[in-house]
């Protein structure tokens, strides 16, 4: 018998229920990939994501190699390639992992129904991109958890199911022809400084991260300078790790540290299952809607270019452009800057961290904005971070600015979050611009609109 592994945001060998429970059916696997022209056409096909994309496949094909098979690549829809690769082989099943998305939901229907009409049969798997699947615990009357804390207390309490080994061998059936795998080479438009992707990256990475920096994770997280986070996102979002086994490792590790590691990876299986619950909240307001949002393009284009006057914003937005990645504690500035500060639609931001982000990812990023903007899951959502106050906290050396914004570069530690202070020929000597927005009054105009004053 012949079963198909349909890759989707899980593209590795190890600890993967749907590559294992695929070559455990049958005697012959075909390990498929889709280059989806659905997902092509919702412009969710950034050039960072592609090209990071185009390594996870190479080393996927190559994991799969060692292990006697190899990946077969096709491009089209989805559900029309599933279909046929299942009639030309006479494959009786085909495994995925469950997505969140409305899309994914939408592609097991159409694959379910598509399948069955040619005798083969959908087994969707759980717990293959979150490490809880969504809908796994729920509040008593409803579908999800709206409120981490008791989301987490929950999460923990049912726990995280054991590390699965990857498969021995992947025998191919014969005749089986793979389209040629993209190359990172090809893709145009990618930021300088975009890691490198693939399981074999991703899990050197995990490694190196569990031996050293994940011990001062706790108190270190948020240091800007340090660049003191695990950088994984990109892996877990496109599955070259799976969330179960980074987590099952943390805790072997334990520790302060882990703890607080874990606890952030509840936090993606939380936003996970609000998107699955309500696959709307991808574009509307989840909760409290807001539409008196104002829209300056101007501002908008500073704040995108990292041109805001405000040295940390800045700083955080010409690394998204260069590396196509930011720390959280950048992450959440910017995205607070936008929405209360300039009092901008968050979906304006949601956008651009999308075209740009590595990890960019419908759960975390529509959620985690919606949060940032006061319109989804968080309990305060009226608070608004000052970005000098978070450059003294975070930056208090202004090492962080200095390594992105070099205009800045020669000020001393106590000026260099507050650059229009300066005076004179110094503030002549620098190409910077002045603040987009006076800080009180921007407080003022937010509160004003949220009804606070
Ligand atoms: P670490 O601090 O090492 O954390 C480990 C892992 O935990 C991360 O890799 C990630 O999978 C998970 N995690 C950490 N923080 C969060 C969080 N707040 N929400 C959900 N999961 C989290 N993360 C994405 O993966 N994709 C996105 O598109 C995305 N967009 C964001 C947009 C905004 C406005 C904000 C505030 C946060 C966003 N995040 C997103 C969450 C978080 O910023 C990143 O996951 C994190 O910065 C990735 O760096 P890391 O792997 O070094 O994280």
């Amino acid at each position: 018998a012949v079963s198909v592994a349909l890759f989707t945001s899980d593209l590795r060998v190890h600890d993967n229920p749907v590559l294992r429970a695929a070559v455990r059916d049958a005697d012959a696997v075909i390990p498929l990939f889709v280059r989806d022209r659905g997902i092509r056409r919702t412009g969710f096909d950034a050039p960072n994501r592609r090209a990071f994309l185009a390594d996870c496949l190479a080393d996927l094909d190559a994991g799969l190699r060692r292990r006697g098979g190899r990946l077969v690549v096709r491009e089209g829809d989805v559900v029309a390639v599933a279909r046929a690769v299942a009639v030309a082989t006479g494959a009786r099943s085909l495994h995925i992992g469950s997505g969140v998305s409305g899309y994914a939901t939408h592609r097991e229907n159409g694959l379910r129904t598509a399948l069955a009409a040619a005798g083969c049969t959908l087994h969707v798997h759980d717990a293959v991109v979150t490490a809880v699947a969504p809908g796994r615990i729920t509040p008593a009357g409803r579908d999800h958890y709206a409120v981490f804390t008791p989301y987490l207390r929950r999460w923990e309490e049912v726990g995280v199911r054991g590390t699965l080994a990857a498969p021995r061998a992947v025998r191919l059936p014969d005749g089986v022809e793979s389209e040629p795998l993209p190359k990172r080479a090809e893709v145009a438009g990618v930021s300088p400084g975009l890691a490198d992707g693939g399981e074999s990256a991703g899990r050197g990475l995990l490694s190196s991260w569990l031996r050293g920096p994940l011990a001062d994770y706790g108190d270190g997280h948020d240091d800007l300078a340090g660049d003191a986070t695990s950088r994984l996102s990109p892996h877990l979002h496109f599955g070259c790790l799976s969330a179960a086994e980074v987590i099952n490792r943390a805790r072997q590790r334990g520790g302060p540290g882990a703890d607080a590691f874990v606890r952030q990876l509840a936090w993606r299986d939380f936003h996970h299952q609000v998107l699955a619950a309500r696959p709307d909240a991808a574009r509307e307001d989840y909760r409290t809607r807001h539409d008196r949002w104002r829209s300056d393009e101007d501002e908008i284009a500073a704040w995108r270019a990292g041109r805001t006057g405000f040295p940390l914003v800045d700083a955080a937005m010409r690394q998204l452009a260069y590396e196509g990645w930011m720390p959280n504690r950048g992450r959440m500035l910017v995205a607070c800057f936008l929405t209360k500060t300039l009092y901008t639609d968050w979906r304006v931001g949601a956008r651009h961290f999308l075209d740009l982000l590595v990890d960019g990812d419908l759960a975390n990023n529509q959620l985690n904005w919606q949060w940032m903007a006061g319109t989804g899951t968080d309990t305060r959502p009226n608070r608004l971070l000052n970005p000098v106050v978070q450059g003294k906290r975070f930056d208090p050396h202004g090492t962080y600015v200095r390594r992105w914004v070099p205009e800045l570069a020669e000020l001393a530690d106590g000026e260099i979050h507050e650059p229009w202070k300066l005076t004179g020929p110094r503030r002549a000597a620098i190409d910077y611009p002045d603040p987009l927005v006076g800080l009180a009054e921007a407080r003022a105009r937010f509160e004003r609109a949220r009804g606070l004053d």
